[in-house]
């Protein structure tokens, strides 16, 4: 399999969410075309919790909406670790739902934030490197997902 690749204001996206919801989870989705990932969906942690998250449903059925009106697919999930390492808790992989898409984790247990990829493969997660685009992603090509997260932010 190719390597994942990641757009860094994608990276950087899920830090800013991490902070912003410590202590608790943050959680959302990513999307791109073929591998690289350059979209980012903040969603709530319906469970509100320091050890566990859930994608809410509704939202789950806005990015596939959004997905179809772009053509652009479902490339990954995220969420954080506020006081753990960046590694899948057993909970996690009891309850694993996407077995197709890279699995992120943000830990912010040390002062630098810790990002790590993972792919599921056939009984567990495998930990795998992933290829960082530097630059932002092109302003002057519509980005749905990215105007989602921004307009989102500015009602919170
Ligand atoms: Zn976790």
């Amino acid at each position: 399999m190719a390597p994942v690749c990641i757009y860094l204001d994608v990276l950087e996206g899920m830090v800013e969410h991490a902070r912003r919801e410590y202590p608790f989870e943050s959680c959302g989705l990513l999307s791109g075309t073929g591998q690289a990932i350059d979209g980012i969906r903040s969603t709530s942690n319906q469970k509100r919790s320091r050890k566990e998250f859930f994608v809410p449903f509704e939202e789950l059925f806005l990015f596939f909406k959004e997905l179809r009106r772009t053509g652009k697919q479902h490339l990954g999930i995220y969420h954080s670790h506020p006081t753990t390492d960046a590694v899948p808790s057993a909970r996690d992989v009891a309850e694993f739902h996407y077995p197709d898409v890279s699995y992120w984790i943000v830990s912010l247990k040390e002062k630098k934030p810790d990002i790590r990829c993972f792919l599921w493969k056939q009984a567990g997660f495998q930990e795998v490197p992933f290829t960082t685009i530097m630059q932002s992603y092109p302003q002057n090509i519509e980005n749905p997902n990215r105007a989602a997260t921004v307009k989102e932010r500015q009602e919170t």
